[in-house]
């Protein structure tokens, strides 16, 4: 017998068919003598909803009522599972955020959770009740309903999971794990039996959106272990683990790629001490964040600095930099958003060399220029064109030996 959080995401509750299916593999857990916490997400479509009701009101609304609009979402979903269980004769009560308590910081839209009081659930599964909790919010400081950032159901189910100390915590969704790559790019991509919480990291990190980011963090923070399986079809996931469950390091585990990222360059700016400081002073000022960085050695007193910004940040980076520009004493500022961030990522990279290389030579192999680079332990990232994206993709899935059997 095992304690487990299971978690359905937008798709998997879209519709009264589809609750009456989740209700169904909840009762099948419960029937194998299983201890179940389950989380839901508000139905596919209704967040976007309620968001944009708050912004046609008020663009600049106040984020204590942006809470409590965009939470009802969840709350919906958490009532009719509950429905659909007593219908099914499964024991089962709903739980709202502030009912648990999930407590978190007063940062209304992105609040972080601080703890769960999970006691009262663990009694109540331990007397074979289901309890279905409100995904993505909880209560703050002040007594009032918070949320937790776009996606943050995944982070709501994690955190149960380590509160009530479950065996697991299943994450039902659209895709039936994770791959190496994006399947729609590369229909060769195969599925991951298992990944490391760091690989994972890096991958929803960068673009692979299959798990929140800061879900990935906790878990591997709190040990838990999570697997990630579709709520469509009855099969294995893909398991996110700790590394010391491999048995032999994958040199490479995936690659992934994003189009969110803008590329800036100041061309000429003057080669002296403090300049960074001042560049990138400025943009954390505007609450920019800047990811890659390339500086080039100086000639005749000055040099290029080029920089990677989200694309959303970009008009307010050329704003900034563009009222200091006299300070600074640039000559150009060049903004480019056409382009895209591939990531090769694997645990094996700490302890073989090689891997960039790979990399480099699959891209020139197919004229693919690179444009910026940067590394951490365990990844490599290229900023190339964005109309190269795919074929970057799929030449290092190629590369890498990835490629799983032609379908
Ligand atoms: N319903 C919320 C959202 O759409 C939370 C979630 O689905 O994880 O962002
Ligand atoms: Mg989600």
């Amino acid at each position: 017998m095992a304690r487990i959080v299971m978690k359905f995401g937008g798709t998997s509750v879209a519709d009264l068919d589809r609750i009456r299916t989740v209700a169904g593999r909840v009762k099948r857990e419960v029937e194998a003598g299983h201890e179940v916490a389950v989380v839901v997400s508000a139905m596919a479509g209704v967040t976007n909803g309620l968001v944009r009701w708050c912004q046609e009101l008020s663009p600049l609304h106040d984020a204590r009522e942006y809470d409590t609009v965009v939470a009802t979402g969840e709350q919906v979903t958490s009532g009719l599972l509950a429905i659909a269980l007593q219908a099914v004769g499964v024991e089962a009560r709903s739980w709202q955020g502030w009912q648990v308590p999930v407590r978190t910081d007063g940062a209304h839209g992105k609040a972080r959770v601080e703890a769960i009081e999970g006691e009262e659930l663990v009694r109540r599964m331990g007397v074979g009740q289901v309890p279905v909790m409100a995904g993505f919010q909880g209560i703050g400081p002040l007594g009032r309903v918070t949320t937790l950032g776009r996606g943050g159901s995944d982070l709501s189910a994690v955190a149960l999971a380590a509160a009530v100390k479950a065996d697991r915590c299943d994450i039902y969704t659209d895709v039936d794990g994770i791959y190496t790559t994006d399947p729609r790019i590369v229909p060769r991509a195969r599925k991951l039996e298992r990944i490391s919480y760091e690989e994972m990291l890096e991958l929803a990190s960068v673009g692979a959106k299959v798990l929140q980011t800061r879900s990935v963090e906790l878990a591997m923070k709190q040990r838990v272990r999570v697997q990630v399986l579709s709520s469509f079809e009855d099969k294995p996931g893909s398991l996110v683990v700790d590394e010391d469950e491999f048995v032999e390091q994958p040199l490479v585990s995936g690659i992934a790629y994003s189009r969110d990222d803008a590329k800036v360059t100041l061309r000429r700016v003057p080669d002296r001490p403090g300049i960074a400081a001042s560049v990138f002073d400025a943009l954390a000022g505007a609450n920019v964040n800047v990811d890659m960085i390339v500086q080039n050695v100086g000639a005749d007193g000055s040099t290029d600095m080029t920089f990677t910004v989200g694309k959303a940040d970009l008009a307010r980076a050329e704003d900034v930099l563009g009222r200091v520009r006299d300070e600074l004493g640039y000559e150009a500022l060049l903004a480019d958003p056409e382009v895209a961030k591939i990531s090769v990522v694997g645990i094996g990279m700490r302890s073989h060399t090689g891997v960039a290389n790979t990399m480099f030579r699959a891209l020139a192999e197919k004229g693919i220029n690179i444009q910026v680079i940067s590394t951490s332990e365990i990844k490599v990232s290229v900023l190339v064109s964005a109309d190269y994206t795919e074929l970057a993709v799929r030449a290092l899935h190629t590369a890498y030996g990835l490629d799983g059997p032609a379908g």
